[in-house]
């Protein structure tokens, strides 16, 4: 981790907008660390992000580059990857980081068990200690290690992702609440949003 990037007390307002710190976040602090040593952050949206995952990392991304979900430059695609695309709008370059699988999967069937008790009948006191101590150690290993060892880091060509666009909104004859023009659905004439469509058309399948 490179205190000139990325400064201790940055890490800590990451935390904060987080809530918590976690190893994903590092995750995500050490792929932002890449990000800003190359193009700088965006303040001005000449930055786009593409997200394969919705987790922790993401959040530490947001708050670190400058590529938010509100300003449209970060995309959500739910591959369920932890993978991460930048590009800078002004070239059309981009990199794509990568986890790698030592990192990405659990090895350790200990903590696997644990992680399965946790999920089922819960775990004792001594067991949720011994899981907060893993995972304590997984994230000091994360901010420390080598960027190198934590993911693999590719130039890409375009084409840069759209920005977003302002859409019209129409009204879901179902709800009545408005919707954006682009994510409503026609069903026998009517103009739905989706959860209604999703309604309608599960009831008629039923
Ligand atoms: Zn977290
Ligand atoms: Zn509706």
């Amino acid at each position: 981790m490179d205190e000139n990037i990325i400064s201790s007390d940055m890490v800590r307002q990451t935390i904060g907008f987080h809530g918590h710190s976690c190893p994903g976040l590092a995750f995500g602090i050490r792929v932002a660390e890449q990000v800003l040593a190359r193009f700088g952050s965006s303040r001005d949206e000449e930055l786009v992000a593409v997200v394969e995952n919705d987790m922790c990392a993401v959040d530490a991304i947001q708050f670190l580059t400058g590529c938010t979900f509100g300003k449209g430059n970060l995309l959500f695609l739910d591959y369920g990857k932890n993978a991460y695309t930048f590009y800078q709008r002004a070239t059309g370059s981009g990199i794509r980081i990568v986890v790698r699988p030592e990192i990405g999967c659990l090895r350790d069937d200990r903590l696997k068990a644990l992680l399965r008790k946790k999920a089922g009948p819960g775990l004792d006191a001594d067991e949720e200690q011994l899981l907060a101590e893993h995972r304590e150690q997984r994230r000091q290993r994360i901010m420390e290690a080598p960027a190198d060892e934590l993911f693999t880091l590719r130039e890409v060509a375009g084409p840069v992702p759209r920005r977003a666009r302002v859409m019209e909104s129409l009204v879901c004859e179902s709800c009545g609440e408005p919707v954006m023009e682009s994510r409503s659905r026609r069903f026998f004439g009517r103009t739905l949003c989706i959860p209604c469509f999703d309604a309608v058309d599960n009831w008629h399948r039923g």
